[in-house]
């Protein structure tokens, strides 16, 4: 009574989602891509990327807003314009996002008493 195909499980495993494979491409966190930027902001402008065999279009066009790789001129275009990193940037531009002392204090775990960030607040 049909249960699964044993070849369709072997089938999922090797098929590579686009999800799949973006998440390795997203392995910066929100907060770490946001101090990204603002050191762009206030520095001399976007650096000379090292040219990486490994990364799409030898990691040449790149997104600093979603810390990606594009294979190209064209696809990065195209991502400029995508809702994805137009939300991205959204979320760059407004309050710092929240870092892992923010979650921490949440949770009530607080700093130490030595905690200098938490006293000059
Ligand atoms: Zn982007």
């Amino acid at each position: 009574m049909g249960g699964k195909c044993p070849h369709r499980k072997v089938k999922k495993r090797r098929l590579s989602h686009k999800s799949a494979r973006r998440s390795k491409f997203l392995v910066k966190g929100d907060d770490a891509v946001y101090s990204e930027i603002l050191k762009m902001a206030e520095g001399e402008g976007p650096k000379p990327l090292p040219h990486d065999e490994d990364l799409p279009g030898m990691g040449q066009f790149y997104c600093a807003h979603c810390d990606r790789y594009f294979a190209n001129d064209d696809v990065r275009e195209e991502h400029f314009r995508s809702k994805r990193h137009k939300k991205r940037v959204k979320q760059m531009n407004g309050p710092a996002p929240h870092t892992q002392l923010d979650a921490e204090l949440a949770a009530g775990m607080g700093m130490p008493d030595n905690g200098p960030m938490l006293m000059s607040m």
